[in-house]
């Protein structure tokens, strides 16, 4: 029989993309761990922790993709475009990324690079920034008493100005939970409160959620601004607001031996 030239692939390899929680490797699923050990190639994030990079393969190839905000050492397009080659060599190649790869993680425009070009890929859920770090930082999403539903968006302004949708963000009742939004934090508090939000609501502005150096920030929209200025946070923080966050004081557990600057 002759081989059909045109639909003829190469054995191809499979790309698996892995969320790798928030920071604390304890926080990785069971699948994520098994498929660590076995790669071939991993292409991870900044994000991702020293902790989690220790249950690799030793034989993996490892690439730093990069991607913290203003240092993108690969671009997305070459991302991309390495993943396709990585699978074409034949490779089991595993995309690891900060906590879920399907929230603020532009994991699907990754998939839909590999579905275009025919790649096999899987996607391994893990466990959010949102969902990580409040609990670490004993701050409850919901709470019957306080809030109802729980709103995740970006902080990451666009040219310095917020496009997000204020009004949706001061209902009552509800906690929101902002991703990458330290440097847009102080116009955030400012427009909420323009928006009708108290001045009282308080907040909460975590670093290196679950890891060794977490640090929470406790203060309200009024005077965050200034705190985080004062304490000097850096970049991973995830920002949370609403009534929920007062239960911190009470409920904080993992940071009782860490630095905890509470208000
Ligand atoms: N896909 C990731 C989010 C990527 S966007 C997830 O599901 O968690 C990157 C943002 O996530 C950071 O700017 C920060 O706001 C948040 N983040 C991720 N890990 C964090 C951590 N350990 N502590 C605090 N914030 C974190």
């Amino acid at each position: 029989m002759k081989a059909d030239v045109k639909n003829f692939k190469p054995d191809c390899g499979r790309v698996y993309l892995v969320g790798a929680g928030p920071g604390d490797p304890e926080l990785l699923t069971l699948r994520a761990v098994r498929l660590l050990q076995q790669a071939d190639a991993i292409v991870y994030d900044y994000l991702v922790s020293d902790g989690v990079l220790a249950f690799v393969s030793p034989t993996a190839e490892r690439i730093y993709a990069g991607k913290r905000r203003n240092e993108h050492t690969l671009r997305q397009e070459q991302i991309n475009t390495l993943l396709v080659k990585l699978a074409r060599e034949g490779k089991q190649v595993v995309r690891l990324k900060g906590g879920d790869p399907f929230i603020f993680g532009r994991g699907g425009e990754e998939l839909q690079t590999l579905a275009a070009s025919g790649v096999a890929f899987e996607v391994v859920p893990g466990v959010t920034a949102a969902s990580g770090v409040s609990s670490y930082a004993g701050i409850p999403l919901t709470h019957r008493d306080h809030a109802q539903c729980c709103l995740f968006v970006t902080g990451h302004l666009k040219d310095g100005t917020a496009d997000l949708d204020w009004p949706s963000l001061v209902r009552l009742n509800q906690t929101v939970v902002i991703y990458m939004g330290l440097g847009g934090l102080p116009e955030i508090c400012r427009q909420m409160v323009a928006h009708g939000a108290s001045p009282e609501l308080p907040i909460a502005v975590v670093q290196d959620g679950s890891l060794p150096t977490q640090k929470v920030v406790i203060g309200t929209l009024a005077n965050m601004a200034g705190r985080v200025a004062q304490v000097g946070l850096k970049s991973p923080c995830l920002t949370i607001i609403g009534e929920v966050v007062k239960l911190h004081k009470e409920l904080a557990w993992f940071e009782q031996t860490k630095s905890a600057v509470a208000a």
